[in-house]
């Protein structure tokens, strides 16, 4: 369980530079996926507070939100790829990322969320792709685990070993509170 949670920053293309020092104090952990992957439901749930909010929110994919934990690590919700088809708003978010990416933070995680059904969509390996090759270490987390059943389950492993290979990876569903206490752990090793 995490203790103390404090809005720390919201970030845009006009404002990054301005707020960029104050987010080089500490370590972060990024949480990134398409939209709709069930982002904000897993950052709430792992937060047990309502801080992260719907990829459906007008203006949701034009900023970084940072969240100060423990007075310790910064969680950091990325706006959801592929959710606007329009050329300015992607343009836009790409800059976002690359401003990001190229501010030398100290970026201890990248959670990549992926739904549990639609593993090998082109977006997540795209997503995938790009964190690789920023050297960036990739944690794999499938959402709404609930929704297959446990022989389904299974060949999904599977693929993830193929699609991703030697990556780790964990089974979420908020709906059932599945994977969070593993997740909590994780980021807790890593970053406390
Ligand atoms: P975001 O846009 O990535 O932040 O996604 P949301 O957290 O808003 O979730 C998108 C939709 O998926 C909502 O209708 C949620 O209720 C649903 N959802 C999120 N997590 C789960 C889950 O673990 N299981 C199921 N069955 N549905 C979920």
């Amino acid at each position: 369980m995490f203790k103390f949670i404090e809005h720390w920053a919201t970030v845009d293309i006009f404002n990054f530079e301005k707020v960029s020092p104050k987010l080089k104090i500490y370590p972060h952990i990024l949480f990134a996926g398409k939209s709709n992957v069930g982002k904000s439901s897993l950052i709430n749930a792992l937060c047990r507070k309502k801080i992260a909010f719907t990829s459906k929110t007008p203006g949701r994919t034009r900023f970084l939100y940072f969240y100060m934990i423990d007075k310790k690590w910064l969680l950091v919700d990325s706006p959801g790829f592929g959710y606007t088809h329009n050329p300015e708003d992607r343009k836009r978010f790409k800059k976002l990322m690359d401003l990001y990416f190229n501010s030398n933070f100290n970026i201890k995680q990248i959670f990549l969320l992926v739904d549990v059904r639609f593993i090998d969509d082109p977006l997540n390996v795209e997503a995938y792709s790009w964190f690789k090759s920023l050297k960036l270490p990739i944690h794999l987390i499938t959402t709404k685990s609930d929704k297959l059943r446990k022989d389904k389950l299974r060949f999904t492993e599977e693929l993830i070993k193929d699609i991703f290979p030697y990556t780790e990876y964990t089974f979420t569903s908020t709906k059932k509170s599945m994977g969070i206490s593993e997740l909590i752990k994780k980021i807790k090793n890593t970053v406390y």
